[in-house]
C-alpha cells in the first residue's frame, strides 16, 4: 500500500513511534535480509529519514516484532 509522506504523517510518525519497515517486524531475518513469507523486501526496509521521502510502501504482512 502507498501512502503518501506529508507533514503530518511526519509529525504522527514521530509521536507515536510508528514502526513500519522489515527491520521492525517479525517476519525479517536480520542475518540474511530476507523475509521469512519470502516477500520482497527492498520497498518496505528502513530509510535514513521520512525527511528524504515522499511516500513509503507499507506491507501488508507486516507484524510488529
Ligand atoms: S512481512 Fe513485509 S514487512 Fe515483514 S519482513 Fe516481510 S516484507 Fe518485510
Amino acid at each position: 500500500m502507498i501512502t503518501r509522506v506529508d507533514r503530518l504523517f511526519r509529525e504522527e510518525a514521530r509521536r507515536y513511534c510508528l514502526r513500519m519497515h522489515c527491520e521492525e517486524c517479525a517476519l525479517f531475518d536480520d542475518e540474511q535480509g530476507f523475509c521469512a513469507h519470502g516477500y520482497p523486501t527492498e520497498p518496505h526496509r528502513k530509510v535514513p529519514s521520512l525527511e528524504e521521502i515522499n511516500e513509503i510502501r507499507f506491507c501488508k504482512h507486516f507484524e510488529a516484532a
